[in-house]
């Protein structure tokens, strides 16, 4: 009962603030032999659950690419601030209810993959799989989490936290790779790198070298743009 309760006064301060979706994975969804990445164990060693906060995109920013891509930029920092706040105040929520939690950086930010390992290019851990094992989307060709009211034009962050709260049902997973992708293949014929593969990979050094190198920093986004969902 206290789980369903501390869960749904997250779900309330989280719209509350604005979010526009939130999902809970149990965090033991990392310790599928399919997943490679980093851990949220290897973080916090009692993590039960992973909270998973996201806002959509304004769909301007990403109609005005490539000439507004300063515009797409900001726009992307602007959600990221605003998710953190949102997940403050809800870490500082489930700490008052004397559990633990603390904040994932949200991936493309300043401290999300191409900054957490500078080989790799990989997150601390994917908040896209963790969205995936919550029920909210799956993913694209383009490596990012097709959501069904945003499609791929969201930005999201994850808390961790120690807390038992109510989780996404597993039975309600949907196919690993979204399965309108196959017939479109939009965003591996746009992508001015060469990074997205047919497999459903992508090569992130390829990705973080068109942005830095051709760029000069600024978020590219064309995989985006193109996505019909
Ligand atoms: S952001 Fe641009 S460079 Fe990176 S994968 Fe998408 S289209 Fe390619
Ligand atoms: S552009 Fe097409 S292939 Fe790429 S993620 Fe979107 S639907 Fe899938």
């Amino acid at each position: 009962m206290r789980e369903i309760i501390l869960t749904k006064k997250i779900e309330n301060t989280a719209f509350k603030m604005n979010a526009d979706f939130i999902g809970i994975a149990d965090a033991a969804c990392f310790e599928n032999s399919e997943y490679t990445g980093n851990k949220p164990q290897d973080v916090m060693a009692s993590v039960r659950s992973v909270i998973i906060l996201g806002v959509g995109v304004p769909r301007g920013a990403f109609e005005t690419l490539p000439e507004g891509r300063a515009e797409y930029t900001n726009t992307l920092m602007a959600a990221t601030a605003t998710l953190r706040i949102v997940a403050f105040q809800i870490a500082k929520l489930i700490e008052k209810e004397g559990y633990r939690a603390t904040i994932v950086p949200t991936e493309g930010s300043e401290f999300g993959y191409w900054y957490a390992n500078r080989e790799t290019l990989k997150a601390n851990l994917s908040i896209k799989y963790a969205a995936y094992h919550a029920g909210l989307g799956n993913f694209g060709m383009n490596h990012l989490l097709i959501t069904k009211d945003y499609g791929p034009r969201v930005r999201m962050t994850a808390i961790l936290t120690n807390a038992p709260l109510e989780k996404g049902e597993k039975d309600t997973l949907l196919p690993f790779i979204n399965e309108k992708c196959s017939k479109c293949l939009k965003c591996i014929e746009i992508c001015p790198a060469g990074a997205i593969s047919r497999d459903g990979e992508i090569d992130r050094q390829k990705c973080a070298q068109y942005m830095f190198n051709v760029l000069g920093g600024l978020r590219c986004g064309l995989c985006v743009k193109v996505c019909p969902q």
